[in-house]
């Protein structure tokens, strides 16, 4: 859909400052976001009915799955004598995914009120953010951001009203792309070897320290301050019925202006490539990823999905982590293929047979195709490998392994039949950007 003004698509939020000066000091957070605004209309508001209203605001996860979050947080069991715990997956690495790094940097402090607001709805007195480690300037601005917040009595002593006290601890993780998985990701937070725990029980019902947990992502409690302080009705008056609201969309790869943009759930990738000023000159969209590489490929077919959960469900696809990841006609499919598959096998942690040995076998076969050592009956040979992986592993690693394999023989099969007839790869690497 073509407008005279593309710009008017966005909906700046989370985003909405992130190039000012000091952006991230509460001082900034107070003055230009409205900031701890929504936090003081939770406060007076029953927890429940803060789960309430979330809920019938329609905020959907946007690590990548979607799962409505006030439902998560109704999960939580109320009357028990447990602690409950609220855990932040700022983890984020996968490939192509690069918006909860930024918002941290550029606003913390939307986390932290979000933290706050969730931990009174929960009734946690202790939450947590698990960081993926390499970040260190990130590290290094959360650390200064909750300090503020322990200044300003945002956190610590009563930080909850009626005496009761709210801690926050930032965690540094060693950068395994696993510990994104948030039962792996307990597991590292509580000193171990991060590897997927089996589900059920969720960490609604036994999480950290095997006490009922809720694990969100940044950007989805980073969104609750806005959606509390100007209203459900708002928030719903963005996207879909059932995917409202604004989030934030990666763009990379060959496109003319590359980044974050923030839109309404269900602007379609023609939208955000008009407003961005589309693909790099004299070249045309070939493949893209609306969610990272864990998403099956689309192509220059489904420029006009919304992108929402429904719609790219619709395609064939998934939302996930929203990381449109575009690729023009210079690049070969298999090479790129070849190159996610390797970073599965890379960091399948090993538990399970499927993964481990599949991705392995994967990349064995893949780099036939680049060396012109493959057969006819190596096509066959990955799409079984990959059928034997995807919806048979212990955790969605495995799954994410396997779709850019079956799509990717789903709209470009002659590609690797090409591979097998010309003896190689058919692309010039001269000319082509994804050769690692
Ligand atoms: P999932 O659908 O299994 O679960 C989503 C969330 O809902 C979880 O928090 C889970 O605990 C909760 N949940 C689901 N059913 C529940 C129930 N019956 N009771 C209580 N809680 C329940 O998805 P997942 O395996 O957690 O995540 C997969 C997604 O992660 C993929 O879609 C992918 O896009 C995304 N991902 C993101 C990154 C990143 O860097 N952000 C990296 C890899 C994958
Ligand atoms: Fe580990 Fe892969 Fe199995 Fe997940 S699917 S548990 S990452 S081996």
């Amino acid at each position: 859909m073509a407008t005279e003004s593309p710009e008017k698509l966005l909906t700046p939020v989370l985003s909405a400052y992130w190039d000012e000066p000091e952006a991230w000091s509460l001082e900034t957070y107070k003055r230009r976001h409205d900031g701890y605004e929504g936090l003081k209309k939770a406060l007076a508001m029953p927890p429940d009915d803060v789960i309430a209203y979330v809920k019938e605001a329609g905020l959907r996860g946007r690590g990548g799955a979607g799962f409505p979050t006030g439902m998560k947080w109704q999960f939580i069991p109320q009357g028990d004598d447990k602690p409950h715990y609220l855990v932040v997956n700022a983890d984020e690495s996968e490939p192509g995914t690069c918006k909860d790094i930024p918002l941290m940097f550029a606003n913390p402090h939307s986390l932290i009120e979000g933290i706050v607001i969730a931990c009174h709805a929960i009734r946690s007195s202790h939450a947590f953010i698990y960081l993926r480690g390499e970040v260190v300037p990130v590290l290094r601005r959360l650390h200064l951001a909750v300090r503020e917040a322990y200044e300003a009595g945002l956190l610590g002593r009563n930080a909850l009203g009626e005496g009761k006290h709210l801690e926050l601890t930032v965690h540094a993780g060693a950068g395994a792309y696993i510990c994104g998985e948030e039962t792996a990701l307990l597991d590292s937070l509580e000193g171990r070897r991060g590897q997927p725990r089996l589900r059920p029980p969720f960490p609604a019902v036994a999480g950290l320290y095997a006490c009922p947990t809720v694990v969100n992502n940044v950007e989805s409690i980073a969104s609750v301050p806005a959606l509390m302080n100007r209203g459900k009705e708002w928030f719903r008056s963005m996207g879909s019925e059932k995917s409202p609201g604004f989030t934030l969309y990666s763009l990379s790869g060959h496109v003319a202006g590359p980044g974050q943009y923030e839109a309404p759930l269900g602007i379609t990738l023609r939208e955000l490539l008009e407003v961005s000023g589309g693909m790099r000159p004299g070249h045309r969209l070939k493949f893209w990823t609306p969610g990272g590489s864990s998403t099956p490929l689309l192509t220059d077919e489904h420029l006009d999905v919304p992108l929402d959960y429904e719609g790219v469900g619709a395609a064939g696809s998934m939302l996930g982590t929203k990381a449109l990841q575009c690729f023009d006609e210079t690049t070969c499919v298999v090479r790129a293929v070849t190159r996610w598959t390797e970073f599965y096998a890379h960091e399948s942690c090993g538990k399970c047979t499927p993964c481990r040995e599949g991705t392995y076998w994967l990349v064995q076969l893949l780099r036939d195709f680049e060396a012109g050592k493959a057969t006819k009956a190596d096509i066959d040979k990955i799409d079984d490998i990959q059928d034997n992986i995807n919806g048979k592993s212990f955790c969605a690693l495995g799954d994410g392994a396997a779709s850019p394999i079956y799509s990717s023989l789903q709209y470009f099969r002659e590609e690797y039949e090409q591979h097998i007839e010309e003896g190689g790869c058919p692309f010039d690497p001269a000319k082509s950007t994804v050769w690692a």
